[in-house]
């Protein structure tokens, strides 16, 4: 079986797959096949690939020949016409958001997996890369947060005075949220957190947050867990205590998502208009919307003197361990569909493969993306 390996798009800076994993395909007996200069920009050259057995070719061979091609982010229009019947596709496609690239991936008779649909339960944690990246995003809205914060984020008591810690307000308690806490409590930061669903409070609790309660949240156990639309009641309250708490806060994080809508906008004008000069938000959720009245996706704008960050692919920029986390996750997820002697075996009795595939035999075969069109 040939494999690829493709480069990304302009701008995305991670690859599907580092040196040592393709080598782990290698030495399945897979040959695996890879454009020059794929690991650039995450610090891998072509030797250090073709040391490990990946053979270098053009892109157009590589979509023309191989079985199974790995990438993060969608393929293009142009890249989709090349590909052979069957191939198997594995990437993060937002089935949701891109339904005409997934008709057309259906049409063409590619079987899509697309790893962000992968269902969220305990054996899919090795192989789920929207928490292997959001942990980075996480971390790393924090870093980000306090080098545009012209303050220290500690508490010092110095001869020449104190300074007060802090405040840093993290809005969605999720993978990339918790992240967030113990990135900015590890800096000496104060920090509260708000999220819908209550079951997060210990959490936040065990890393050292303050969570902020409001009470009446919708139940979220039917939507497996994931964030689910709160009734006008409750949006009131949340809308008062998140503004209390703005108005205090030096820094906000903001990671809140409803997957298949638009971001809640959680920071109004009037919350903006309310903070303190100087002040940072980091907003990861700009791809969909934003979580501020005055979010623009992939811009750092200043806003009154509040400086708004719209971020939503921060693991593109820590692109050597974004990529690694990334292959390693997809190496997991091959467990499931290649056999021992390195040929494809899809069971589609297994909920994590059914739960992924999105297009197979010349159809929109997911559930929840059928239920969209
Ligand atoms: P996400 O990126 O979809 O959303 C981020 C957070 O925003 C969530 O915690 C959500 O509740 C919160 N949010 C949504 N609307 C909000 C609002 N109006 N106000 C405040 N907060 C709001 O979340 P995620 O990090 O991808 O995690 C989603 C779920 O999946 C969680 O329950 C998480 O525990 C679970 N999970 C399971 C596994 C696993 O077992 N494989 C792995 C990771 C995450």
């Amino acid at each position: 079986m040939i494999a690829g390996i493709l480069k990304e798009p302009t701008g995305e800076h991670r690859v599907a797959f580092m040196p040592e994993q393709a080598e782990v395909l290698v030495k399945k007996g897979i040959t695996v096949y890879i454009e020059s200069s794929i690991g650039n920009s995450a610090y891998a050259d072509d030797d250090s690939y073709t040391s490990k057995g990946a053979e270098i070719k053009s892109r157009y061979e590589i979509l023309s020949n191989a079985s199974i091609l790995f990438t993060i982010q969608p393929l293009s229009a142009i890249d989709i016409e090349l590909l052979k019947e069957n191939v198997v596709l594995i990437g993060i496609y937002q089935p949701f958001s891109n339904i005409q690239l997934i008709k057309e991936l259906a049409e063409k008779k590619v079987t899509l997996f697309s790893m962000d649909m992968l269902p969220r339960t305990t054996r899919a944690q090795s192989m789920d890369v929207l928490s292997s990246q959001a942990n980075i995003a996480g971390y790393k809205a924090v870093i980000l947060a306090a080098s545009f914060y012209p303050k220290y984020f500690p508490m010092f008591m110095t001869a020449a005075g104190t300074i007060a810690p802090a405040k840093v307000l993290i809005l969605g308690a999720g993978v990339a949220g918790l992240q967030a806490i113990a990135t900015a409590r590890r800096l000496g930061a104060v920090v509260e957190v708000f999220d819908t669903r209550p079951a997060v409070k210990e959490e936040v609790m065990s890393l050292g947050g303050k969570f902020i309660e409001v009470e009446g949240a919708a139940d979220p156990s039917a939507a497996g867990g994931y964030a689910v639309e709160q009734t006008e009641e409750y949006k009131q309250k949340q809308h008062q205590r998140i503004a209390d708490a703005a108005a205090k806060a030096d820094i906000i994080i903001t990671t809140a998502q409803i997957p298949g809508k638009s971001a809640p906008v959680l920071i109004t004008e009037a919350m903006l208009n309310a903070m303190k000069p100087g002040s940072v938000i980091i907003d990861l959720a700009a791809a969909t919307g934003g979580n501020t009245a005055k979010t623009i996706n992939a811009q750092k704008i200043k806003y009154n003197d509040v400086t708004i960050v719209g971020d939503s692919n921060l693991p593109a920029t820590m692109p050597a361990d974004a990529s690694k986390l990334y292959g390693k996750n997809i190496l997991n997820f091959l467990q499931l569909i290649i056999n021992k002697d390195g040929q494809l075996n899809l069971n589609f009795e297994d909920d994590l493969v059914k739960g992924s595939c999105i297009t197979h035999n010349g159809e929109i075969v997911n559930e929840r993306v059928k239920a969209l069109i």
